[in-house]
């Protein structure tokens, strides 16, 4: 008997019968988008559990990414992490502005302060951070750089729902963050994202941009985009949100026994130590150092011989991409911390009801490579 595939996530479901009143309240007011009830009742449930005041319910992260830039004007350089999903830098340029590639720090692979105030020029106009695996960015460094430069920090929290710092939310940080609900991230509606704005009036204009621009029946103030959601999809975050407690817990218990056999292997550093306050657990992220028997894409290979699938989150290094490799940011030997961890990292699969047996087996090839 073979086992089945073990992919690095799976996403949780709400029981159907809870879906069941949203659907009736959709089918019979017939108000199937444009911030309807369910997405402004999801809006605010949203708010509340992540203790933010001005939150935007979004299609998806990577347009609110763009809709971020867009409200500030940026079209000039944007300093950002290339370690990270490769929507980061696409929404660079699809708001029309150039990403430019700063090194990370070893420790938290985020973007480090001083790496970023060294790539800064007269074009200069932002900083995108990325909170990479929910691990809070170097956020009074990043805030420094940019308020002695005069640039706007924004930050892709695409991974960092529910982290909170020194007690606080951590979307709250910098001039705006944008969370994703994709299926793979912690909490999800299918699809879906949250722009959160510093005030009431920065959310009043995101909301604008995000409906065309259209201010009344009669005025368009602006060149906006349509990226709202639809009721359907905040139907399924209103179900799902009252489960993200337990699903945060759960995800702590895997990487917690996920720590406790692998902590200690040589050559082995596992980035994410559970019981963080504040954390998500969004993923655990192994480091292959020299001490190790075999190399990471070893592991990789031979994790996947037995069907598992663990994936190398982020290799290739986004200023690897043929659309970016040219830039003078990504020239040979500019970026060595980040270029290091895309060879060295693993992602182990971690999702609520990863079962033990199956988790059991990962840790058996993990901690006795061959
Ligand atoms: C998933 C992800 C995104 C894009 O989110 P979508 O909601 O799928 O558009 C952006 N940045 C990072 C770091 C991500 O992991």
């Amino acid at each position: 008997m073979t086992n089945a595939p073990i992919f690095v996530t799976r996403p949780v479901l709400p029981p159907l019968s809870e879906m069941m009143p949203f659907l009736e309240r959709i089918w019979s007011s017939r108000i199937l988008s444009n911030n309807g009830p369910l997405l402004q009742q999801f809006e605010a449930n949203l708010a509340s559990y992540l203790g933010v005041q001005h939150l935007s319910v979004v299609c998806n992260a990577s347009l609110g990414l763009v809709l971020s830039l867009r409200h500030f004007g940026i079209t000039g350089e944007v300093i950002t992490s290339p370690f990270s999903f490769v929507a980061t830098a696409h929404a660079i340029r699809w708001a029309g502005a150039q990403p430019v590639f700063a090194d990370v720090d070893p420790n938290t692979l985020n973007l480090d302060p001083e790496t970023v105030e060294a790539q800064i020029t007269p074009q200069t106009q932002a900083i995108m951070a990325v909170h990479c695996y929910g691990i809070p960015c170097d956020t009074e460094g990043l805030a420094a750089v940019a308020r002695r430069n005069g640039l706007k920090l924004i930050y892709d929290a695409a991974h960092a729902f529910g982290v909170r710092k020194g007690g606080a939310p951590l979307v709250a940080e910098g001039d705006m963050s944008v969370i994703s609900f994709h299926a793979t991230k912690v909490f999800h509606s299918f699809e879906g994202g949250a722009i959160i704005s510093p005030d009431r009036q920065t959310k009043v204009a995101i909301d604008r941009l995000m409906n065309y621009g259209i201010v009344d029946e009669v005025t368009v103030s602006e060149v906006g985009l349509n990226t709202k959601m639809s009721e359907l999809h905040a139907a399924v975050g209103l179900a799902m949100l009252p489960r993200i407690d337990e699903i945060i817990d759960a995800r702590d218990r895997v990487a917690n026994r996920y720590w406790q056999s692998l902590s200690q292997i040589p050559g082995l550093h596992c980035l994410c130590p559970p019981g963080q306050p504040g954390h998500n657990s969004y993923a655990f992220p192994v480091r292959i150092g020299q001490d190790y028997p075999i190399s990471r894409d070893e592991l990789y290979t031979q994790l996947r011989l037995e069907g598992i699938f663990a994936r190398r989150y982020f290799h290739p290094l986004i200023s690897d991409l043929p659309m970016y490799s040219g830039l003078p940011s990504t020239a040979e030997g500019r970026l060595p911390r980040a270029r290091a961890a895309g060879d060295e990292i693993l992602c182990l699969p971690l999702y609520p009801d990863l079962a033990e047996a199956d988790q059991d087996r990962i840790i058996g090839i993990v901690s006795r490579p061959c």
